[in-house]
């Protein structure tokens, strides 16, 4: 039987890449299954303590009963001192929407010649004795303007340079073969198969 591990997300397009990439050698069960709530505050000065605090609040939540898988992720641009980093989901203030966050990126990079950024997901798989991280980028620049309506968050300003194209523009999954997602997931595969 495949051990089971649970996805600290309420985000079903997460868990869905969840069970993609690790459904081989995993069960990915969700917070949905077990009828969990708990929405951790996210107040990490990292990706990695971000991730951290969630795979903790939820691996409590659920009694210790099975590992957790938790992830956090970020766009972070160099010429803006790594902004938005951790802040990226609340960019333009904490009722900010994609729209607004994405406006005041356009801004900050106005008068900017290096507009190259990249997204960046670190994963955190957690048990009652290991913490294990993993961590994935997926490199571009910002556009001048949106391209495309697809996916979500800064999607339609990231030129990636992968697959050619915004990620505003790629169907969900071209963006799954190198989103930084995808990769710290890998990465996190190949760990877990040394636990296992
Ligand atoms: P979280 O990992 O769910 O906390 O995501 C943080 C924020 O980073 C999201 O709300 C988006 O603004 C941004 N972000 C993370 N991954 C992506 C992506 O694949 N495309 C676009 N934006 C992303």
């Amino acid at each position: 039987m495949k051990q089971k591990i649970l996805a600290a997300t309420n985000n079903q397009n997460k868990a869905k890449e969840f069970k993609e990439i690790l459904g081989e050698w995993f069960d990915i069960i969700t917070l949905k299954d077990l009828d969990i709530k708990v929405e951790p505050q996210e107040t990490g000065e990292t990706f990695l303590d971000n991730a951290i605090i969630k795979a903790k609040a939820v691996f409590e939540a659920a009694g210790g009963k099975y590992p957790v898988i938790a992830d956090d992720s970020g766009l972070v641009v160099p010429a803006l001192g790594g902004e938005p980093g951790v802040m990226s989901a609340r960019y333009a203030g904490v009722d900010a929407d994609d729209q607004k966050n994405n406006q005041k990126l356009l801004k900050k990079l106005a008068n900017a010649s290096d507009r190259s950024a990249y997204f960046i997901c670190v994963i955190v798989y957690m048990d009652k004795d290991n913490i294990i991280s993993a961590e994935g980028k997926t490199f571009g620049e910002i556009l001048t303007q949106p391209e495309g309506g697809n996916g979500f968050g800064y999607d339609p300003l990231f030129y990636s340079y992968d697959l050619k194209m915004s990620f505003g523009r790629s169907s969900a999954e071209l963006k799954n073969q190198v989103s930084h997602r995808a990769r710290a997931l890998a990465q996190l595969r190949e760990k877990l198969k040394a636990v296992k």
